[in-house]
């Protein structure tokens, strides 16, 4: 075994961190506030090779390897969640999906643009009335031949303004239940797509969240990702990799929280010495301690695993779950070692336990990646 990382791996974590601290920082709180999108970031991102950060250098990716991805994904989280999460929905889902479900005219069509970060992608599964059990499809994709036509709404959809490219899921023959649900790509300016309000988030406030709604909308019958019926398997396929890098933003955010905790603690005096010194303070750092070094041995196993072609859904939901729910404590914990100071916006950890909350809610609630394992131990 190695647990030392590669110069190359480093060298994006550090470009990452420098980033993160030189244009994600100065304006993370006013972005906050006003739930405005990182447009002008995006754009350098872009440039720097966070897009497409995986994808084959022949579609102009970057050609980095899973471990690198989540280093640089935990350095955004630390500083601005809502970055990170449009950087994961792109890379993980979009890019990843593209690369490796689509054929070869289609990844022609469609990858460049998405590598180079000129579009960015946007992945539409969750419905108004199906988001853990996504089964439940209401979005028809009907079969007209030599196209589909697209009717329903799609909720709670990352980047829905701002990609140009939308990964849909839809239903074509209900009979068949989840086999007869399909995936398709289709540009977010088609004809009869038209966006909800941005939605007012807790936290994640600068990525843009909208509804999706789908009317009449024609999709060619060659945007279809695989064989007919191949949707469902696709999407779970997806988030398989997808918890890897909420699991790395989750990481992130409490990495961030804990940073800021222990700086805080160093140099906050009360009884005639530094909080730190009192062991109630110690050791809630210790416990913050131990969670960060296991969310980050796990995610990068599950990373590890992706990128020597193993088997990593029951380590990326694993990874998932612990990190989600351990970014929810360690950020806790630090608001409460800042006291009072920890409540307000200024300190930046109140920000940071606000985004930790939803990395238990998407791409796979806590709860399910909780059935995702116990399914996966019991069936072994
Ligand atoms: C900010 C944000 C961004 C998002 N981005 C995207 C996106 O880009 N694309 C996309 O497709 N979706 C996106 N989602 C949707 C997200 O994936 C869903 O919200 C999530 O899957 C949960 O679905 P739901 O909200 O319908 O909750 P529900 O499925 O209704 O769950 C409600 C509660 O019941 C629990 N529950 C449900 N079923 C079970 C069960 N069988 N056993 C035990 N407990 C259960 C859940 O864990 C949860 O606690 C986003 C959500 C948010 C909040």
């Amino acid at each position: 075994m190695n647990f030392e990382f590669t110069e190359e791996q480093l060298m994006i974590k550090q470009a990452a961190r420098d980033f993160a601290v030189r244009e994600l920082l100065p304006d993370v709180l006013e972005r906050d506030a006003s739930s405005r999108f990182p447009a002008r970031q995006m754009k350098m991102l872009a440039e720097l090779g966070f897009f497409g950060m995986c994808v084959d250098p022949k579609y102009d990716g970057g050609g980095m390897d899973n471990i690198s991805y989540v280093l640089a994904l935990e350095e955004f989280a630390k500083i601005d969640a809502s970055a990170a999460v449009v950087l994961a929905v792109h890379n993980s889902l979009a890019c990843y999906g593209i690369e490796h479900y689509a054929n070869e005219e289609q990844k022609q069509r469609f990858l460049p643009a998405l590598a180079r970060g000129e579009k960015i992608g946007a992945f539409l599964l969750s419905e108004p009335e199906a988001g853990s059990d996504a089964t439940s499809q209401k979005t028809t994709a009907e079969d007209k031949g030599d196209y589909y036509l697209i009717n329903g709404t799609k909720n709670w959809i990352t980047s829905a303004d701002n990609a140009g490219t939308y990964i849909v899921i839809a239903q074509t023959d209900r009979e068949k239940k989840h086999k007869g649900i399909n995936a398709f790509i289709l540009d977010r300016h088609s004809p009869g797509i038209s966006l909800g309000p941005h939605e007012d988030k807790m936290g994640m406030r600068s990525s843009d969240t909208h509804s999706v709604m789908f009317t009449d909308v024609k999709v060619p019958k060659e945007n279809r990702i695989g064989e007919d019926g191949f949707g469902f398997s696709f999407a779970m396929k997806l988030l398989d990799g997808g918890r890897i890098g909420i699991a790395a933003q989750a990481i992130g955010i409490a990495g961030g929280a804990f940073d800021l905790a222990l700086k805080y603690s160093k140099e906050r005096k009360a009884f005639g010495t530094e909080i730190c010194n009192h062991q109630a303070i110690a050791f809630k750092l210790a416990e913050m301690a131990v969670k960060l070094e296991n969310g980050r041995n796990l995610v990068l196993k599950s990373a590890w695993l992706k990128d020597n072609g193993l088997p990593y859904g029951l380590q990326s939901a694993m990874a998932k779950q612990y990190c989600a729910d351990s970014a929810m404590e360690i950020t806790t914990e630090a608001v409460q070692i800042h006291g009072g100071y920890g409540y307000v916006k200024e300190y930046h950890v109140e920000r940071l336990m606000r985004e930790a909350k939803v990395t238990q809610i998407y791409e796979g609630t806590s709860e399910i990646q909780k059935i995702v394992i116990s399914r996966t131990i019991l069936k072994d």
